[in-house]
């Protein structure tokens, strides 16, 4: 089990945002998503409503964090709550079941960076806040 899993666990850590992931049996991580039952759109994060039918039945899903940068951005300022590292690498991946999520990309040189290269899910440190860790999911070279 990871040191960030077991953070989680004993409450030293926390999540960005309720329900945005889960860690799964293995070890690894899903992001919580919607699927629509009426068109089966699917989307990051969750939603109550479908964005594309506008249907109300959406119902919950474990996305897997798997695709291909498909563009990215260095961010030298952050917002002004941001209290983590700047500069960030912001990453738009198209995983490979179509939902188009933005994120954070870790453990790669901007210079390595490329269009379409394949990437995957973790969970990373995004910030400090109240003596504890604020995790999310971020992505890192596949
Ligand atoms: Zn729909």
């Amino acid at each position: 089990m990871s040191e960030i899993v077991q953070d989680l666990r004993d409450g030293r850590a926390i999540p960005v945002v309720p329900n945005a992931f889960e860690i799964v049996a293995d070890g690894s991580v899903r992001l919580g998503g919607s699927e629509c039952q009426k068109c089966q759109w699917r989307t990051f994060p969750r939603v109550k409503r479908c964005l594309r039918c506008h249907s109300g039945d959406v119902g919950d899903v474990l996305l897997i964090p798997q695709g291909i940068v498909d563009s990215f951005t260095v961010v030298h300022q952050g917002p002004a709550e941001w209290t983590g590292v700047v500069p960030y690498v912001l990453v738009r991946v198209l995983l490979d079941d179509g939902v188009l999520v933005v994120s954070h990309l870790r453990e790669c040189l901007v210079s390595d960076i490329r269009i379409g290269m394949g990437v995957r899910g973790a969970l990373a440190v995004l910030f400090e806040e109240g003596g504890r860790s604020v995790v999310g999911p971020v992505f890192v070279p596949a």
